[in-house]
């Protein structure tokens, strides 16, 4: 069954802050302790690479000393956690610039469709290296949605490289942008990989949430994205409705 994960409110929003003030105070030791869990988990996930930088470090001061071979595969690793850690630091930067903006509507008339072209074109090189395709079925007509372009690239940007990612194994990416009069403007992103155990699905816009530990080394990815995509969808009031079956592929799907 579908899993709606866009009802939810942000924390920031004026609203939820003004109710926040009449709420049982164990509520908000629960945002205390969330806000303290997040700290935590940035920490340790900050730490990993790092510990591990050091590791090639001192090995290359000592035991590895003058072998050339083993200098150039180390410095190999030593750059990619370099870039794991770039990586987490914009996704920390990013979410937290979008927690300050929380309940600020974004205005601009964005049509989707150039949106989508852009992205796919982005994620070209990183499709060809999975060895994916990713085809964009898109109407004749606009897709307007009031949002944040910028923002709205992100989002899909990051549902579109999860797809290929996760879904590699399927070859293919489906992209449907939906456009009728009077009703809703969708975008779903369809992949045919090995799909999400479903009592994963409603956790997985957590931050550092990441269903299987031997993805989160074999693939890159920080465990934000999701949760990045889901502030900016609160904010953009849009849904995103997850379905997913196991050995048949994940469709994700935002409702504006
Ligand atoms: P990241 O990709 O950086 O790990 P995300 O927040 O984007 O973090 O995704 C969280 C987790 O959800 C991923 O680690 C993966 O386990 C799972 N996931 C996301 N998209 C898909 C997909 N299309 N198919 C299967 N699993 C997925």
């Amino acid at each position: 069954a579908p899993v709606d994960l866009g009802a939810t409110e942000g924390f920031g929003s004026p609203q939820r802050l003004f109710a926040l003030a009449f709420r049982d105070i164990s509520e908000l030791r629960n945002i205390d302790r969330m806000r303290s869990d997040f700290v935590a988990n940035a920490s340790h996930e900050l730490r990993t690479p790092l510990a591990s930088l050091r590791g090639f470090i001192e090995t290359l001061q000592g035991p590895a000393k003058g072998d050339v071979k083993a200098h150039d595969r180390f410095l190999g690793i030593m750059l990619e956690q370099a870039n794991r850690m770039s990586r987490l630091v914009d996704d920390l930067l990013s979410l937290s610039r979008l927690e300050l903006k929380a309940h600020i509507a974004p205005d601009q008339t964005v049509d989707l469709v150039p949106v989508i072209n852009h992205v796919r074109d982005a994620l070209l090189p990183l499709a060809q290296e999975l060895g994916v395709d990713v085809k964009l079925h898109l109407p004749e007509a606009k897709a307007e949605v009031l949002g944040d372009r910028d923002e709205l690239v992100q989002v899909f940007e990051n549902l579109i490289e999860n797809a290929c990612k996760y879904g590699q194994e399927g070859k293919q990416v489906d992209v449907y942008v939906r456009a009728e009069p009077a009703s809703a403007v969708e975008v779903s992103v369809v992949d045919y990989g090995p799909g999400i155990p479903a009592e994963h699905v409603p956790r997985i816009t957590e931050r550092f949430y990441r269903v299987s530990v031997a993805d989160s080394r074999s693939k890159k990815g920080t465990g934000l994205g999701l949760a990045i995509v889901k502030h900016i969808l609160t904010r953009h009031r849009a849904r995103l409705i997850v379905k997913s079956e196991l050995g048949k592929g994940t469709d994700f799907t935002v409702r504006f």
